[in-house]
C-alpha cells in the first residue's frame, strides 16, 4: 500500500473559515465571539470536500492512506491567545477525525496542538491526549515557531518542550515539525518560513543532545528537510567541528525527512543522500504548490511519479519509501492497519 505521511484539510467548507473570521473578529469585539457549536457542518458537505479533492487525486495517482491533519497555514497560532487556540485546535482536530470516519481506508489523523506564544507546552497536553485517545490519531503538528516568523519560543532542544516530547513517547507517536503562517514579511509563508523552519529545527537538533534525553523521540521534518539533503555535507562538517557523534548516529534514529519535494532532481538528490530507512512518503496535497508543470505536463505535487522514477530506489527501497517506513515511525498507524488485517 502506499502511506501519504503529510496531508492536510485544505478543502474543509468555507463554513470554517467563516467561523474563524469571526473569531477573530470578536478579538476586538467579544460581543461577536462565535460558540463552537455555532459551526454547522453536515457529513455529506464533508463527504463531498473530500471525495472530488483529495481522495479523486489518492485514487488517480495511486495512494492509498494519508495522515491528516488540520490545514497547516490556517492554524496560526500567532492569533489570539491561548483560549483563542484551544477552541480552534479542537473544532480542526474534530473535523479530521469526522473524515477519518467517514473514509476510514483512507484517512487517518494527525492532531494540531493548541499551541500559543509565551504559553507553556503543557496546556497542549490534553487536546493531543483527547486526539490519541478518543480520535485514535497517529502522530502531531509541533509547531517551533508559534509567534508565526518571530521565532520567540526557545529550540526545539531546549526541555521548554520536554513536557510534550514525554507525552509523544509515552504514546508513541511522532511529531511532524511545521509551521504555520508567516506574520512576518520577511518570510513568504510556503517558500521561506516553512523551509526555514525545517532547515532550522535539524539544525537545532544537530546542535543538541535531544535524543540522547528523549532516544524514542520522533520528528518528521517535512517539505524534504528543506535546505538538510542539499547542504549535507556542512551539517555533517559542523557536526564534526562540535564533536557530534556522526550524524546518522546523532539524528538518524529519530529524524525521518517526507517527499514534498516538487520536481524529480529534488528527489533524486534526496534520495541519493538521505538513507531510504529515514524517507517517507507525502505529497501535501492539496496544498501550497497546486499548479501543472509545463516541463513535465504533470501536477508539481504529484510525489509519486518522481519515488517511481527515480534511480536510486529499487523495489525492496520504494516498498519502504511507500510503507514500511511509516508503519515504522508511525507505530499507531501500523497498529490500526494490524487490526483491520492490513
Ligand atoms: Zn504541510
Amino acid at each position: 500500500m502506499i502511506i501519504d505521511c503529510h496531508g492536510h484539510y485544505t478543502t474543509a467548507p468555507k463554513a470554517l473559515e467563516n467561523w474563524r473570521n469571526q473569531q477573530i473578529a470578536a478579538l476586538k469585539d467579544p460581543a461577536l465571539k462565535p460558540r463552537a457549536s455555532d459551526l454547522k457542518i453536515s457529513d455529506d458537505e464533508l463527504r463531498e470536500s473530500i471525495k472530488g479533492n483529495q481522495l479523486r487525486l489518492m485514487k488517480e495517482r495511486g495512494s492509498d492512506l494519508t495522515i491528516f491533519s488540520p490545514r497547516a497555514s490556517f492554524m496560526a497560532h500567532h492569533i489570539g491567545d491561548f483560549e483563542t487556540s484551544s477552541t480552534w485546535a479542537a473544532i480542526c482536530n474534530e473535523l479530521c477525525f469526522r473524515v477519518s470516519e467517514l473514509f476510514p481506508d483512507h484517512f487517518i489523523g494527525a492532531a494540531m496542538l493548541p499551541q500559543s506564544p509565551g504559553v507553556d507546552p503543557r496546556s497542549c497536553i490534553p487536546e493531543l491526549e483527547r486526539c490519541v485517545r478518543e480520535y485514535g490519531f497517529v502522530a502531531i503538528n509541533l509547531n517551533p515557531d508559534p509567534s508565526g516568523g518571530h521565532w520567540t519560543s526557545p529550540p526545539l532542544s531546549d526541555c521548554h518542550w520536554y513536557p510534550l516530547y514525554e507525552k509523544m513517547v509515552e504514546h508513541d507517536i511522532p511529531a511532524m515539525v511545521h509551521v504555520s503562517t508567516s506574520c512576518n514579511a520577511c518570510f513568504h509563508t510556503t517558500g521561506a518560513h516553512y523551509l526555514n523552519a525545517d532547515t532550522t529545527a535539524f539544525m537545532q537538533c544537530l546542535t543538541s543532545d535531544l535524543f540522547t534525553d528523549f532516544p524514542t523521540l520522533r520528528f518528521v521534518i517535512p517539505h524534504g528537510g528543506g535546505a538538510v539533503p542539499y547542504h549535507w555535507g556542512r551539517f555533517r562538517g559542523l557536526a564534526q567541528e562540535m564533536k557530534k557523534p556522526l550524524l546518522k548516529d546523532h539524528l538518524l534514529n529519530n529524524i525521518f525527512f517526507d517527499t514534498c519535494v516538487y520536481h524529480q532532481p529534488g528527489i533524486d538528490l534526496l534520495t541519493r543522500v538521505i538513507p531510504v530507512d529515514n524517507i517517507l512518503f507525502a505529497s501535501e496535497m492539496i496544498g501550497a504548490v497546486r499548479g501543472i508543470d509545463p516541463e513535465t505536463g504533470f501536477f508539481y505535487d504529484d510525489t509519486r511519479r518522481y519515488i517511481d522514477s527515480t534511480p536510486m530506489l529499487d523495489a525492496q527501497a520504494r516498498h519502504k519509501v511507500f510503507e514500511a517506513n511509516a508503519r515504522r515511525v508511525y507505530p499507531r498507524l501500523d497498529r490500526a492497519l494490524i487490526a483491520k488485517g492490513l
